[in-house]
């Protein structure tokens, strides 16, 4: 079997093209913002095109850039303030922070209803407890992925790797929302492979490259592949070993267009949402 590919800069394209034209139509221009504190090189090109992005969607964007000596409490001030500005309907915290910032605080400082990453405890709790409401973009965006790929979500045996809070806990979420029976791996657990090959999807989301075999794919898997993670010899490659994986699963993500792209149009949805309630 050679594995459908499941291309994410087609499915995250259209989701954009589908924001832009519900933008067009409305009366005002969502607004998002983003703050970056420091001079971490990846963060500033994530945060240049979470900027671009949102600019040809027809938001109302903004990039705070603030220097690496902020201080906790600067920065804390800088959020009340975008969380009180009736303009402002989506904030991000670029992370990682530098080390001398709590951002477990900075996150929980967020105005809930503008939290378009999804991370305050607030939300992650309401998408734990089946109500969600802002969601983090990148399992929301395998979601996508997962409907675009035609995969039969109810009653499909679902392995997600990694339960980080960012990606594998909320991913293991929306899963179950989506009437998956579902399991959590992680570096606890005792045979990874045994556990991905009863998958019937499997979503990777470890950070370790090309960690899983293609013998860990059962036969007509679905695979999404989260990791992002650059070889010493400068290629980029994901958790999964992906020529072996395309061997058996009927659908797989590449690393990158796969689950990259759908991040940021993720990103772009939830500032819709968030403005569309906050705005009525
Ligand atoms: P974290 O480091 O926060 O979490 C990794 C998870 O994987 C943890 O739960 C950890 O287990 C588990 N893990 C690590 N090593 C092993 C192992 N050897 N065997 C089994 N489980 C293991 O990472 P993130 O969740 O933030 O990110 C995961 C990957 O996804 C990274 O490659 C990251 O770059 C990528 N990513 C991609 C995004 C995109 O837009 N495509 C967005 C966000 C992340 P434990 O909890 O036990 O430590």
């Amino acid at each position: 079997m050679t594995a459908r590919l499941i291309d994410g800069k087609a499915v995250a394209a259209e989701l954009r093209r589908g924001i832009a034209a519900r933008v067009s139509t409305l009366p005002f221009r969502p607004g998002l913002r983003v703050v970056r504190v420091g001079e971490d090189p990846a963060s500033g090109v994530y945060v240049r095109n979470k900027d671009k992005a949102a600019q040809e969607v027809g938001f109302d964007s903004a990039t705070l850039h603030l220097p690496q000596a902020t201080t906790e409490a600067e920065l804390l001030a800088v959020v009340g303030r975008l969380n009180g500005d009736p303009a402002v309907d989506g904030i991000l915290v670029q992370l990682p922070l530098p080390a001398h910032i709590a951002a477990d605080r900075v996150i929980a400082a967020v105005a809930p209803e503008k939290d378009v990453d999804g991370f305050h405890p607030l939300n992650a709790g309401l998408l734990a407890a089946g109500q969600p409401r802002l969601v983090p973009c990148t399992p929301k965006g395998v979601m996508h992925l997962l409907r675009a790929s035609g995969a039969v979500l109810a009653g499909a045996r679902a392995v997600v790797l990694g339960r980080s809070q960012i990606v594998g806990r909320p991913m293991a979420q929306l899963l179950l929302a989506a009437d998956c029976t579902v399991t959590v791996a992680h570096s606890r657990t005792r045979d990874l492979a045994a556990e991905c090959r009863r998958a019937e999807i499997l979503v990777a989301a470890v950070g370790r490259p090309e960690m899983v075999r293609g013998d860990w794919i059962a036969d007509g898997a679905t695979v999404i592949d989260v990791g992002i993670n650059r070889l010493a010899d400068g290629r980029l490659v994901g958790d999964v070993a992906f020529e072996e994986a395309s061997a058996h699963a009927e659908a797989i993500t590449p690393v990158p267009g796969g689950v990259g792209p759908m991040t940021i149009a993720c990103l772009l949805e939830n500032t819709l949402e968030a403005a569309m309630a906050r705005r009525g």
